[in-house]
């Protein structure tokens, strides 16, 4: 053990638990969104990785977590005035966040030696429990030019650039805690199959199939075809070499690509899916794999606002250690709920006012939409009618609409998106009607907007989301989601209870249909929800209630990770 590893034992060595210095498990995730100062991550895959080492580290389950640097984020988002996204790299200052460790391994590259280096973040749970999380670095003078590129853009460059990230993932990180000296580890738990090649760096090491299996654990995060990673076979030889076994190429290359999911499918004891209808999607795109499901969660007292923590304490002590214990919240008064609830409002009106100075108002009724633009997620659903949506406005009351998110670099629909909401949002600002969309969508931004909005809007194209969690942080803050029948809010969703649904579940369950769900989407906030919002608050704050009643104390990442380590870790 080097002197650096000690240092992190005795960072990790609490008192009160003798296994916070001793990982058992090895959660590996491209991106990690841990901490609102820290940009090493996209979207909901990171903020799911970083709830997920928080809830372990309260729950004092003995994990380690492994992701790349990312030093320049994703991306820094500014629009201009026309609504064309424009990316620019985040300037982060690592070390005032992360600490530098002297301990160094290397891969392979295209038989060429990379060196790695770790930086470290402790992450302390509620008990002081202590889960360490490594960010991989190759930006080291001893690498090429080209070498020393590969951690700094998440998700950035072409196919060459994107594998040898996944190299540096899978292999790198299996070997950094080598090098760090975690030696009791016994489960490689792959978050999506960005680290799947950690599986032939395990398999170099036992020379044994079934001894990879019994170590990994696989967890699938998206229906959508392009969401599956893969590379061309040449590509794969080129940079990976002897790594990738030709008997392994075999039983994993799909459609003459080698295929990182069916990677990761092969070498795994156990694969799950990230909602119940995510898991039968997943058992039907791989036939012959089991396939099981967990369903997502977000951290409870991370995404919970300042008023509503101070509501529960008062009402729930207890809710942060076992988020559970929210089943009390039908106990709350109703008026103490409502002024938790305009003080997360104001909040959130004042921001958008003090930045984009369009005169909101705290008691008109806002609509929250924050995520990727992209095509299935139908940004635009809501105002694809804008003169249905002044009627409305006008006979049943003023309506504020928030939007946020960014458009991968190289989505050019979802950056189409993000125009049309531009455009639309200059036609359609009047006195009924104002709209604004927050740049740079990020950790604050969405915590801001799940808890400062009246109602969550979510229009996925089905059967196309995962999970989603957004919607989970706004029940968090008793605020009710409106979406269609995807994902999570199928077990989510009691109508009119803990929101409502857009569109209807058809028993043959096909795809989305827009024209279908547009019409039920304005029919029901003409007729059903505004009213209930203007004309029966009474009703729509018992709504509230239930949100967090019965939908914040499921959905949370301490039940998640209770289910992973029965059906998972520990078996
Ligand atoms: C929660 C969150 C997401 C994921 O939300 P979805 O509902 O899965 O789209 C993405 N980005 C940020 C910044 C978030 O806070």
């Amino acid at each position: 053990m080097d002197e650096q590893t000690v240092q992190v034992r005795m960072d990790n060595n609490t008192g009160n638990s003798d296994l916070a210095g001793k990982p058992k498990i090895a959660y590996f995730s491209m991106e990690i969104g841990i901490d609102e100062h820290i940009p090493t991550y996209s979207g909901g895959l990171g903020i799911l990785a970083g709830d997920t080492i928080k809830s372990c580290a309260d729950l004092n389950v003995p994990v380690v977590g492994v992701t790349l640097l990312s030093e320049n984020g994703y991306f820094y988002q500014k629009i201009d005035e026309h609504g064309n996204q424009i990316e620019l790299p985040i300037q982060f200052v690592v070390s005032d966040f992360l600490k530098s460790l002297p301990t160094t391994t290397t891969i392979q590259i295209e038989n060429r030696e990379v060196k790695l280096r770790a930086w470290y973040y402790p992450y302390k749970g509620l008990n002081d429990y202590i889960v360490p999380v490594f960010f991989l670095d190759s930006n080291l003078e001893e690498n090429t030019p080209w070498d020393r590129e590969l951690t700094k853009h998440l998700y950035g460059g072409d196919n060459k650039y994107r594998l040898a990230q996944e190299i540096i993932l899978g292999m790198g990180g299996v070997r950094m805690l080598e090098a760090l000296s975690y030696n009791t580890i016994d489960k490689y738990h792959m978050n999506e199959g960005h680290a799947a090649l950690g599986t032939l760096e395990l398999y170099r090491r036992f020379q044994d199939v079934e001894q990879v299996r019994d170590q990994c654990v696989f967890t699938t995060h998206t229906p959508v075809a392009a969401g599956h990673d893969q590379f061309d076979i040449s590509i794969a030889k080129s940079m990976l070499g002897e790594l990738l076994p030709d008997f392994i190429l075999k039983e994993v290359r799909f459609e003459n690509k080698l295929n990182m999911t069916r990677l990761a499918l092969y070498f795994s004891h156990y694969v799950n899916g990230v909602a119940k209808k995510h898991g039968e999607v997943s058992r039907i795109m791989f036939p012959g794999y089991t396939i099981d499901s967990i369903t997502n969660g977000v951290h409870s007292r991370t995404w919970v606002s300042d008023p509503f923590q101070k509501l529960f304490d008062k009402y729930m002590p207890g809710w942060r250690s076992d988020p559970m214990i929210l089943r009390g919240a039908f106990s709350i008064d109703k008026n103490e709920i409502w002024d938790a609830h305009m003080e997360a409002k104001k909040k959130l009106i004042d921001f958008v006012n003090h930045r984009y100075n369009l005169g909101m108002n705290y008691d008109n009724f806002t609509i929250g939409f924050a995520r990727r633009q992209t095509e299935y997620k139908r940004p635009d659903l809501l105002i694809s009618d804008p003169e249905r949506l002044i009627k409305i406005a006008a006979s049943k009351g003023k309506i504020q609409l928030l939007y946020a998110g960014k458009a991968h670099p190289k989505d050019n629909s979802g950056k189409e998106s993000i125009k049309k909401i531009y455009k639309i949002m200059k036609e359609l600002n009047n006195e009924n009607i104002k709209i604004a969309f927050i740049n740079n969508y990020d950790i604050q931004i969405g915590k801001l907007m799940t808890s400062g909005v009246d109602l969550w809007l979510n229009t996925p194209r089905r059967p196309m989301e995962a999970s989603g969690t957004s919607g989970m942080k706004a029940a968090h803050n008793g605020v009710p989601q409106f979406s269609t029948l995807d994902g999570w809010w199928i077990e989510g969703r009691i109508e009119n209870i803990t929101g409502w649904a857009i569109g209807s579940r058809k028993s043959n369950e096909k795809d989305s249909v827009d024209e279908d769900d547009r019409n039920d989407l304005y029919e029901k906030l003409e007729n059903i929800i505004i009213p209930k919002f203007y004309n029966d608050r009474d009703n729509w704050i018992r709504t509230m209630r239930s949100c967090i009643a019965i939908n914040a104390s499921f959905f949370n990442t301490d039940r998640m990770i209770q289910q992973y380590v029965l059906s998972a870790y520990f078996r």
